[in-house]
C-alpha cells in the first residue's frame, strides 16, 4: 500500500515527503557511489516525491559511470550536515524520471514495517540492474 512518509536530513534543514509502498521492495546497489554511502533506497515517480524545503539548502553531485557519456543521476545532499537526500534519475529502465528515496532518512517509520520490507540487490557495479551480485554480504 502506498504510504506517505516524511523524511529529513540530520540537522533538519532539508525536509521532503515521499509516497512509497515498502512492501513492493527496496533496493541496495553495489556500484561505486552506492558502496561508499551504503545506499538503501526506494524508487518513486516524480508525482510521489515532494521537496518541502528550499532547493538551495541542498548541494548536488553527479558522476559519469564507466562506459557512459553523461551522468544519469543527480545526487542531493544537505549542504549543512551532508546527509544524502533523494536523488533524481533519468533511467529508461525504470520508466524515465525517478527519485531514489533514501530509506534511512525517513522519519517515524515503523521498525517492523522496515524490517519486513523486501530488499532487492542489484549489481550496479557491472551495470546489471536486473540481477543480484554474486556476493551481497557487505551490501
Ligand atoms: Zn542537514
Amino acid at each position: 500500500m502506498l504510504k506517505t512518509y516524511a523524511g529529513s536530513c540530520h540537522c533538519g534543514k532539508v525536509r521532503f515527503e515521499a509516497d512509497i509502498d515498502l512492501s513492493r521492495g527496496t533496493v541496495k546497489c553495489n556500484c561505486s557511489t552506492c558502496s561508499k554511502t551504503r545506499s538503501w533506497v526506494g524508487f518513486v515517480g516524480p508525482q510521489h516525491y515532494r521537496l518541502m524545503s528550499r532547493a538551495e539548502l541542498q548541494t548536488e553531485y553527479q558522476w559519469i559511470p564507466p562506459g557512459r557519456d553523461a551522468p544519469s543521476i543527480q545526487y542531493h545532499f544537505c549542504a549543512t550536515c551532508g546527509v544524502r537526500m533523494p536523488a533524481r534519475g533519468d533511467i529508461p529502465a525504470l520508466g524515465g524520471i525517478v527519485f531514489a528515496i533514501p530509506i534511512a532518512a525517513l522519519d517515524g517509520i515503523d521498525p517492523e514495517e522496515l524490517a519486513t520490507a523486501p530488499v532487492m540487490y542489484v549489481d550496479g557495479r557491472h551495470d546489471r540492474f536486473d540481477r543480484a551480485p554474486d556476493d551481497i554480504r557487505l551490501m
